[in-house]
């Protein structure tokens, strides 16, 4: 686990899975990094608390707040109806959406509609699992995390994934997924927010930290830092 020594104050546990590029990963080194690990940091730091992180898959993450096993997540996690019936999220921080990924030489899969009868990867607990239930007769395979999904549709085992569109494309960018494009445009409108427990006194803090990191430009130094050109 790893810790941010440059606060005072209380410590929260945040659950992160580190598979998910630009959001949450691994160096080269094995150094957790990304968007989402630099402005939880950021916000510790405007909001006087320190971060212990606490990996776990993504689909545990729910339930591990439910039952206050963690304070919080940095997991690129959309802001849904059913899950804030049983968490609480902050203010939104990202616009995302969902898109359809095949593999470079697939000349038949242009749209949502195509995918009927077609084999669907899904990332287990995601948005992205849920949209493929509205599929015709499709068969769908669920995995662990995002890496192992679209390796599937590398190797040929699915047809196409459905997966956040930013992280199909940071992939695709930064080399790692070469045989993969993205087919249609968005298929939903996401807003990623960061949960606590239902009730969590910690959630005050936390969009306290979020309002000054967006409101002092370092919000706007780490997406730049992530996703600038
Ligand atoms: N944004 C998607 C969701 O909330 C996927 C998140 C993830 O895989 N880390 O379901």
């Amino acid at each position: 686990s790893f810790t941010n020594s440059s606060t005072t104050g209380k410590t929260l546990t945040v659950a992160v899975e580190p598979t998910f590029p630009p959001f949450e990963f691994q160096s080269a080194t094995g150094e957790l990094q990304g968007f989402d690990v630099d402005l939880i940091q950021a916000i510790a730091q405007s909001a006087n608390f320190k971060v212990k992180y606490q990996n776990m898959p993504f689909a545990g993450m729910i339930p591990a707040l439910q039952t206050q096993t963690v304070d919080a997540a940095v997991a690129a996690m959309t802001i849904t109806a059913e899950r804030v019936k049983i968490i609480s999220f902050s203010r939104p921080y990202f616009k995302s959406g969902l898109a359809i990924a095949t593999r470079t030489d697939n000349q038949n899969i242009t749209n949502f509609d195509n995918l009927k009868n077609k084999i669907i990867g899904v990332q287990i607990g995601t948005t992205g699992a849920l949209k493929a239930k509205n599929i015709p007769g499709a068969e769908i395979r669920t995995f662990n995390d995002s890496p192992l999904t679209l390796q599937a549709l590398i190797n040929g085992n699915v047809d196409a994934v459905l997966n956040d569109q930013v992280v199909i494309l940071y992939g695709i960018k930064s080399g790692d997924l070469k045989r993969l494009k993205i087919v249609s445009s968005l298929l939903t409108e996401e807003f990623y927010g960061i949960p606590t427990p239902k009730g969590s006194p910690n959630l005050d803090l936390i969009n306290q930290g979020l309002a000054t990191v967006l409101k002092n430009g370092t919000y706007a130094k780490i997406y730049q830092k992530w996703f600038g050109t």
